[in-house]
Parts: C-alpha cells; structure tokens; sequence
C-alpha cells in the first residue's frame, strides 16, 4: 500500500499517523520527491482500512501495490535511484562504463586493461576473480588473489572495481570492493541475496538467464528487505531458440523496467551475444532505448584469453566505441529533453 500526502503535512499528524502504523507492525519507506511525500508500506497492510486513511487531512490518496515486489516498486519511489561510486554515478542520467576482462588473469593484464579503459571513457572497471563456469575443468578465476589485483589496478586509476560473488563464504573478502556483481546463475540464490541485503555496498544483480521481470525484481527485493536499497539490475541476454547468439538481448527490459522500478538499468551487450562484433551494434541499441549504464568485456589480447575472449573486444575497439556511446547519449538525452 502506498500513502501519498498532501504537500506540506502538518507534522503531529503524520508522526501520529506513523506510530499507529507501526503500532499495527507495519514498516514504512518514505521517499520525499521534489513535489510530494510518499510511505510505502510494507507488511500486513490487509488489516489496514483504507478509507480511513484517505479521510485524514494529511493524506491526499491512498492505493494498494498488487505487485509483489515493494521496495523495488516505482508507485513506492517515483523518482530514480541514484547511486554514487567513487567518482562514479549510477542511475540519475549518466551513462556509466564498466569496462574490463571477462576474468583477472594477472597484475599487469588487469592493470594495463584498466588504464586503456580509463583512458577511452570508462566510470568504473569489472573483472572477475571467482568465476562461474560451465565446466569445473575451465579456468575458475584467481579467487582471493585476482580481488587483490583488482584493487592495485583502482589505485592506479581511481576506477571503482565490480566484481562478482559465488559464495556467502566469500563475503568477508569483498569488504573492499565497491560493487557487488550478483551473477545470472545466482539471480535466485535466495541466502546470497539476503546476504549482501544486510550489508551496504551496492549490488548490481545480473539477470537470470531464463527469469521474467517480475523473477529478476523480486530478487531485488530480496536485497532490499535486508536494507539494502543500493541496487543495480543488469539485463545480459536470455535463453532462446536462437542459438548464433550466445543469449538474445531483450531490450525490451529496459523501458519495461523504467516503468516498473526506480532502479538503475545497465546492459551487458558482451554476454548477451557472445561475439565482439555484435557488442558495439547492440551497445548502441541499449544506449538508444535509455539504458543508465553498460558492461562490456576488453581485453587486451582476446586470442589468448583465459575467459570469453571471443566476446572480448580490444582496447582500441572500446576506445572507439565508448566514444560513439557517450555522443549518443547526449544526443538521445537531448531529444528526450
Ligand atoms: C560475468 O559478468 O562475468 C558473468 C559471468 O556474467 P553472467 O553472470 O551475466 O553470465
Ligand atoms: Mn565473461
């Protein structure tokens, strides 16, 4: 249920009005926009009538959320999140470049490919040190030491770092970082999600590979319940019939979830296709269709890459592209205007 209220309320009231909710067990988000206040409320709102709170003097309307996912909920917060990294910004109508290997390989590989990407335009650096693989015979990331690597190369870029996590046992070793990567395979690991809920660093949760929206933002959900109200969704491509492609990239998600939740949306063009040659046109796209960020995958010798090499592009590849991105972006913002 979501209490919008009148601009201005007379403080008594609304103080009198929050403890009776709580009293009912209640818990109340307030989100305070430019024009007006709204409480979402979460819990048992069945009990509650609902007329009686439209007839207060402080109330101007009240409606209930049918949807599952609360916190998430753009009727719960109209207006856009927005995350602040380092230097960097999520959401609020930047374009965000994280940008790095598939997985960190080596001090100097991460390094190198962290100054080349800073160089061309990226606002945060990824790399990988605990690794999801289809076969346990394939590279599985450096673990703790690729985390250390990353962190070198942050401090010689000032690029925040974002990097996946496996495992709750893994937790106490991304203190840290600066965004948590929830993969697609772990979109549903529900202890995970409750995990980096009670903790404060952003978590940026990739899309399921076969999860619909409403899957994917309850996952959020399950972040934000704990506390956590930094989050980030990443659509990367889903499971089709189509298989030239490693996965279908569903722009659709973008202006869908722009509607449903007040969340920043970023695109991974480089796991959604599989081939560098697909990233840049479909980079273009989500930028297009108003995406707030991209996650793209360079690495500086794609040949010989431990991981996804051949969705890897090259720097000077990135260099280009991110260039292209940062025009459109303008240009799109300002048809938008
Ligand atoms: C990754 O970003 O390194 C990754 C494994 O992506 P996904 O979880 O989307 O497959
Ligand atoms: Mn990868």
């Amino acid at each position: 249920m979501i209490v919008i209220l009148k601009s201005d309320p007379n403080r008594e009231q609304l103080e009198s009005l929050i403890a009776w909710l709580q009293s009912k067990g209640i818990i109340i988000h307030t989100s305070v926009g430019a024009e007006r206040t709204i409480l979402g409320l979460v819990g048992d709102t069945s009990q509650l009538d609902m007329d009686l709170i439209a007839a207060l003097d402080i109330v101007e309307d009240v409606k209930r959320v049918q949807e599952p996912y609360k916190n998430a909920n753009r009727k719960f917060h109209p207006e856009d999140t927005v995350i602040q990294v380092g230097n960097a910004q999520i959401g609020g109508g930047s374009l965000t470049l994280m940008a790095g290997p598939c997985s960190v390989e080596s001090e100097d590989q991460v390094v190198a490919i962290a100054k080349a990407v800073k160089a061309s335009g990226a606002t945060m650096l990824r790399g990988g040190a605990f690794k999801p693989r289809t076969s346990p015979y394939s590279f599985q990331g450096l673990g703790a030491t690729g985390l250390e690597y990353l962190k070198v190369a942050r401090q010689e870029t000032g690029l925040p770092i974002v990097t996946e996590l496996m495992d709750l046992s893994q937790l106490p070793l991304f203190k840290d970082v600066d965004v948590i990567q929830i993969g697609a395979r772990n979109m549903q690991n529900f202890d995970l999600l409750k995990a980096v809920g009670h903790q404060d660093k952003p978590v940026m949760i990739k899309r399921g590979m076969s999860a619909t929206y409403e899957e994917w933002l309850m996952s959020a959900e399950y972040v934000m319940a704990g506390g956590n109200e930094n989050v980030i969704l990443c659509e990367r491509g889903i499971r089709t019939f189509e298989s030239y492609t490693r996965n279908t990239l569903d722009l659709a998600a973008i202006p869908v979830l722009r509607k449903l939740t007040h969340l920043p949306i970023i695109v991974d063009p480089s796991h959604a296709t599989g081939k560098s040659a697909l990233v840049a046109p479909l980079a273009m796209g989500a930028v297009a269709t108003g995406c707030d960020g991209l996650q793209i995958e360079v690495h500086n010798d794609p040949a010989h890459a431990l991981c996804d090499g051949p969705q890897s592009l090259r720097p000077e590849a990135f260099d280009v592209l991110a260039r292209k991105l940062l025009k459109l972006h303008a240009t799109v913002r300002e048809l938008e205007a």
